[in-house]
Order: C-alpha cells, then structure tokens, then sequence
C-alpha cells in the first residue's frame, strides 16, 4: 500500500482555516456580523422571540391562523417559545426536517418581593434567585442590565430595558472585598463560597432632601420608579425581572477569528438555525422544514413553554390542517415518528486550561466545524439520548454532500460530570433525533467564547440538512 491509500483509510476531522477556501472563510467571518446583533439585541427569551418574529415577518411568514394559502408559518406562545416552518410538497405526515434549539441562557432573576433597605449599609438593595447551571462568583462585581416585563394591576405591560445603552445605568452585585474574605470566603470552596443569599443587587442610595422618612431611601427610588416606569412596590410581585450582563459580544483573539458574549448556549444555533431556514427560500422543499426555539431547557424544559410542552404538537398539528391533512392524534403521532431532527444545542469544546476533564479523541475542538453528539447524560449514559447508527450516519452523509465541518464529540470525559439537552423529548415523540451544535469554552459564564469556523458551519449544517430530500 502506498502512503496515499494508507491515508484514506483513516479518519481524520479538518480544521476549518487549513481547508476552506478563501471565499468560505470570508463567509464565515461575514455571518458573525449578524449574529453579534442577535446576540446584543436579544439577551432575554421574550427578546429572542421578538427578534425571531421580526426577521420572519420581513421574510413574507404568516403567524398560523391568520390568512390562509401562505407556505410560511409561524407559532409564538405565550411570547417565550416559537416554531416556524416552510411547508414542503410531499405530504407533511410523511416526515418534516426540524432543527430544534433553546433560547433561555442562565441569568440571575429578581425575587418577587425584591425590594428592601438594608439598614446596615443604608443601601436599598434588592433580593435575587438565579436561573440556571451559574457558578455564582462569576456574576459578582460585573456590570448588569435589568430585562424583563412588569404587568401593572390594571393589566398593562410596560418592557424594561435598563442598562444596555452607554448612558444608562447598570447595576452591581457587589463582591467582597479581599483583604477581608478570609473567613467568609479563603477558607470555603468555590460552590459555597458565594451564597445566593448574598446576591443582593444595589439598588440605589438617594433620598428626599432633609427627609426624616423611615426608609427614606427605598421611599424616594419608589417615586422614581412611578416616575419613569408607572410602576408600584406591588408590580414587582407579578413581574418577570431578569439581570444579564450589560456588556455587548465582541470579536475575539488577535486575528478575531472567535465570538465572545453572554447567552451564546444557545441562542447561536438558534441564529445558525432561523438563518438556515431562511436562506432556504428559493422554491418548494419537498419535506416540510421545521425551526423549533424552546424556552425552560436550562431548568429542565418543563412548563407550557418548555420543550416538554404540549405546543410543539400543536404546532405541527396546526401545520397538518393548513397543508389540508388529518390533524388527529394518530396522523400526528405518525407524522413525528416519520421526521427526523437536529437538536442544536452547544457542546463543549476543549479548553486549553482544562483538557483533563475531556478525552481528546472524542472532545469537540474550535475550529474543526459544528459538533454531533450521540448522546448526551452522565455516567452510563444515563438520561441520554443515544441517536441511532442509520440517522448518524445519514446526517454525516448530508453534511459531507454539502462540504460542511463536521466533527463528532461527547460532552466531556467518562464520569467526569455530564449534561443534558431537549434531545430526548422530541425522540420521545418517535422522531430520529441526534444532537448537533456549536463548541463553546467557557458555557454558562458571562462571556462564552466560540469559533466564527464553527458558527458558519453549524449555520450550514443546519440549512443542508432542513432542505435534505433524504
Ligand atoms: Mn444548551
Ligand atoms: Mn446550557
């Protein structure tokens, strides 16, 4: 055997700089552009839908239910999870290709009743309860906007959006200091050494001139806030309040060849995914192309707008009566089992601080293209989602057909901890379902960080297999 045989035998994933072509290098930085902006304009779920409706709507999508004859639709509920489908010429029951990904990210909410005065500090300050997988000494001492909705009593929504402009204010959990951490945190180890007891935002400082109020100080910031936001101490109590960090996504690495930014779990495949769909406009796919953004995955995907809810479904069950098929429970269940789904959610890339914790040969690495993973869990597999050979490697044969960067991971070492996606809820369903998504370093931090090689190739994983034929 010669040594140029020899080689072809062997598997060997690319590195996406040493092999694409200049014209597809220049794609690759190009799509970070827009995604940066995704990324700094929707920091919340709510904002994520929003955001997602908007670049539909420019692209001719009819929200379902509305005018009928349109082959581009959509569903929001309950203004925290979408989907949106082109429909396809062959009967939708015979199978739809779906991409399904998360748009909740970890963050830092404000209690119901936040709002105190804290005599010791003569602060006013308020209470928090953090959402999702943090390792909370990443969110002390680090400029934070405030998100969310608040529903007056009368039932009218005001949005905040405070923090995010140069000129506004942002807000500070603040750390303690070390020259007096010793006992309170030296001697703790990390999980414990930041109680979320001791979360608590500063609020503000100011009071009425020559006050003699008791709680001078959370009196005067009540006004302002009816002031500016009509808002009462009573509106908190409904209100969804949520702290994100203030800071926008930037170019990384001297030749700027990563994106660094707060909520890239998961929000970047879901960019990659509502951008494939999209740029797949031209004509009439034969399967059904569905994109699927889910809310609660970071707490478990329970609730009616979590992945376990009963709206994906329905949602495909809206899109069987609009294409003029049965929309019952039988036709609904056969139409999941004929489909076959990408769950896009992020992986974890090798960090050169940590390699320990990963098997190399079977690790994600920046830069060799979007991430399949089998099956996620811990320990034996356990809550996995093991994705069948035949699906593997069909979606492998999509992705090479279309000269996409792939490469295969698991989510760290054996025993070393594990993790979890929506993979095993739609599987559930009947569906073919493996996992697919981007590598990050540093998931679940303020500033994650990513490989603009492999957000442009999840993007064209994504968009070759929602138009496969296959
Ligand atoms: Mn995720
Ligand atoms: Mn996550």
């Amino acid at each position: 055997m010669n040594k140029k045989q020899d080689k072809k035998l062997f598997y060997q994933r690319k590195n996406f700089w040493k092999e694409a072509t200049p014209s597809t290098i220049n794609k690759a930085f190009a799509f970070a552009e827009p995604y940066m902006d995704f990324l700094n304009q929707a920091k919340t779920v709510r904002e994520a839908v929003a955001y997602t409706e908007a670049l539909l709507k420019e692209h001719k999508f009819q929200s379902i239910g509305g005018k009928k004859g349109s082959r581009r639709l959509y569903q929001i509920f309950r203004g925290k999870t979408i989907a949106m489908a082109v429909l396809g010429s062959e009967p939708l029951s015979e199978g739809f290709n779906m991409v399904a990904s998360h748009i909740d990210a970890p963050r830092v909410d404000l209690k119901q009743n936040p709002f105190y005065e804290d005599s010791s500090s003569g602060m006013a300050c308020m209470r928090t309860h953090y959402y999702g997988g943090i390792k909370k000494y990443q969110w002390v001492s680090t400029p934070l906007a405030l998100h969310g909705i608040v529903i007056r009593a009368d039932g009218s929504k005001i949005d905040v959006s405070i923090g995010e402009k140069d000129d506004e204010p942002v807000f500070i959990i603040p750390d303690l200091l070390p020259h007096l951490a010793r006992k309170e945190q030296y001697s703790k180890n990390l999980a414990e050494a930041i109680d979320a007891s001791r979360m608590n935002l500063v609020f503000s400082g100011m009071m009425e001139p020559a006050s003699e109020e008791k709680e001078a100080i959370k009196a005067y910031t009540l006004q302002l806030l009816k002031k500016q936001l009509k808002m009462e101490e009573s509106d908190f109590i409904s209100a969804e309040l949520e702290l994100v960090p203030a800071t926008k996504a930037r170019h990384s690495g001297f030749d700027s060849s990563m994106v660094v930014g707060y909520g890239q779990d998961d929000r970047v495949c879901a960019y990659a995914a509502l951008r494939g769909l999209l740029d797949n406009l031209d004509g009439i796919p034969k399967r059904t192309m569905i994109v699927y953004f889910s809310d609660k995955e970071e707490v478990g995907s329970q609730g009616n707008t979590g992945a376990h809810s009963v709206f994906i479904q329905d949602f495909v069950a809206a899109l069987l009566r609009a294409n003029g098929e049965a929309d019952g429970s039988a036709n609904l269940r056969k139409t999941f089992i004929n489909s076959q789904i990408l769950s896009g959610d992020v992986t974890a890339a090798v960090d050169p601080n940590y390699p320990g914790v990963h098997e190399r040969q079977n690790a994600v690495l920046f830069n060799h293209g979007v991430g399949l993973c089998k099956f996620t869990g811990s320990g034996g597999k356990a809550g996995c989602n093991d994705a069948n050979a035949e699906f593997t490697a069909k979606v492998i044969r999509i992705f090479n057909q279309a000269g996409v960067f792939w490469q295969m991971g698991e989510l760290g070492k054996v025993d070393e901890g594990g993790g979890g996606t929506i993979a095993y809820i739609l599987a559930n369903l009947g569906a073919e379902v493996i996992d697919c998504g981007t590598g990050l370093m540093g998931m679940h931090s303020l500033y994650e960080l990513s490989s603009k090689a492999d957000i442009y190739s999840t993007y064209c994983g994504y968009k070759a297999f929602l138009a496969s034929d296959e």
